[in-house]
């Protein structure tokens, strides 16, 4: 353990001895609740690599880990009633860059030095790494999230190797204010279907219907913080289809239950920012 994380650890243990709250270890990042949004001058401490995002520190895109830290089994954690649970999911893939600002998203960088990402995809990670607040509500963060004023025109970025349009399967009430879009892309001389959603969203643009169908660069809505008061941010999540599978006629939690779509880091199918 790095010193730096081991004073934290300890600060933080004796935070969450206080608290009322069933940490089982004493690792988990968390900071009080009732931060200032991220990036704030007010924001809370939150140890080097991490940013806070609402009453969690999230890992900083880059920010590597190693050692001891390393995944052990990916694709677990335990889940908020404790019971651990280890879950398909499709971690980046070898030859896909692990920096998250080589990467093309759907609205430009708002954060200081040119990122966009705040807080990234942390299912591969070991289950003290992923993302909790203080009352274990959130665990594990299977998408992006990428802040930005609010009212922010969200523009669709075409997948890598998509073939075709995008087509709204979804628009409702998820995270949020959420669109949820098919996109299809060619992948190993197969075309394979991603569950692509946005999430938070303040409102949607205006055509945005189920059945409408979205080219590259196209408005389908606006940065907001529905589901996340006072937390602005785009939550941008991927997510395989699985073979075979019709989105068509689904529910949105249809469409996310793991029997229908596998969560999916979002860098094995965003565009390269050299690549259009
Ligand atoms: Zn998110």
């Amino acid at each position: 353990m790095r010193p730096l994380t081991m004073a934290f650890t300890i600060a933080l243990a004796s935070i969450a001895l206080s608290s009322r709250t069933r940490a089982r270890d004493p690792l988990r990042i968390g900071v009080l609740a009732g931060l200032a949004a991220p990036g704030s001058p007010d924001a809370a401490p939150c140890p080097k690599g991490t940013l806070p995002d609402g009453n969690v520190c999230v890992h900083l895109p880059g920010s590597e880990e190693g050692g001891e830290d390393a995944p052990v089994v990916a694709g677990s954690h335990f889940e908020r009633s404790g019971r651990y649970a280890i879950y398909d999911q499709i971690p980046r893939r070898p030859d896909r860059p692990a920096d998250y600002d080589l990467y093309r998203y759907p609205i430009p960088p708002f954060l200081a030095g040119g990122h966009t990402v705040l807080s990234g995809y942390d299912l591969d990670r070991p289950d003290r790494s992923q993302r909790r607040g203080l009352t274990i509500r959130a665990v594990g963060h299977g998408g992006v999230d990428l802040p930005a004023p609010k009212g922010t025109p969200i523009a669709l970025v075409a997948l890598e190797h998509q073939q075709g349009d995008a087509d709204v399967v979804y628009v409702g009430k998820w995270a949020g204010t959420t669109i949820f879009l098919r996109q299809t892309v060619r992948e190993a001389g197969q075309l394979r279907d991603y569950l692509v959603m946005f999430g938070h969203l303040d409102h949607v643009a205006p055509g945005i219907v189920v059945g409408a169908r979205v080219h590259e660069g196209d408005v389908i809505g606006f940065v907001g913080d529905t589901g996340s008061p006072e937390l602005v941010h785009l939550h941008y999540e991927t997510r395989r289809v699985r073979d075979g599978v019709d989105l068509a006629g689904k529910t949105a939690s249809q469409m996310t239950d793991g029997s229908v779509s596998v969560v999916c880091d979002p860098r094995n199918v965003l565009p390269l920012k050299d690549e259009k």
